[in-house]
């Protein structure tokens, strides 16, 4: 049988994804978490896993070294590539990308400094509200840039919302809702159709079970 390669997103997303693909029949030969290896085969011999940090798994995915992914929604409207189709919406890893600021800032008129790892994402919210801003980027702990005055704003993903709280910021604006998507390249969903099909049922099959 033709080899599939399923790329996945560690950390949240990889916790949330590994039960649905238990259930869609997938399951990886050893156990992930305890492994310090980034290829894994599964039960299915012809189908094996990659465990890749996110913003990664569009790349894999996109030139087609993976022919799926998982990847949060988040990520792919940041790395906005094309080269892969989107066919299944997990409802896995749920957040919202939001705006936050500081709970006692006052309105700034002008241009202001937004922090953010979202770059992309932030230019084009900031663009479409018609507001002047300058973007800083990181790559962690976003909230301490208004606290140290590093930033007017943030643009971050959030859950329940405490880690702002903890951390004496408020939301203000929502920009999407995040969820974990299945990618699939667009060549090998063609070469490919047979197994990949069948993977993407059984994944659908496995979502239902789940409601
Ligand atoms: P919370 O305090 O529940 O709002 O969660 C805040 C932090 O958890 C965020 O800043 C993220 O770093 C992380 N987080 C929350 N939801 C997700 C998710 N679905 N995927 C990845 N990271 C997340």
């Amino acid at each position: 049988m033709t080899q599939i390669t399923l790329a996945l997103t560690k950390g949240r997303i990889l916790k949330e994804t590994l039960p649905l693909l238990r259930r869609a029949d997938i399951v990886p030969s050893e156990d992930i978490a305890s492994s310090r290896k980034l290829v894994f085969s599964t039960n299915q011999a012809h189908v094996r896993l990659l465990i890749l940090r996110g913003v990664d798994v569009p790349t894999y995915v996109q030139f087609g070294a993976a022919d799926l992914g998982v990847a949060g929604k988040d990520t792919l409207l940041e790395e906005g590539g094309d080269g892969y189709y989107e066919p299944i919406d997990l409802g896995i890893a749920k957040c919202r990308l939001m705006t936050a600021v500081s709970a006692d800032a006052q309105p700034k008129k002008g241009r202001i400094i937004v922090a953010t790892k979202y770059i992309n994402i932030a230019r084009q919210h900031y663009a479409q509200h018609g507001r002047q801003a300058e973007f800083i980027k990181l790559y962690g702990a976003m909230e301490l840039a208004p606290i140290l005055n590093l930033a007017d704003e943030i643009v971050d993903i959030v859950d329940t919302g405490n880690t702002l709280r903890a951390n004496g910021l408020v939301t203000r604006e929502h920009i999407a809702d995040v969820s974990s998507r299945v990618i699939v390249n667009r060549a090998a969903m063609k070469t490919k159709f047979a197994e990949i099909d069948s993977i993407l049922s059984a994944l659908r099959s496995a979502m239902e079970e789940c409601q």
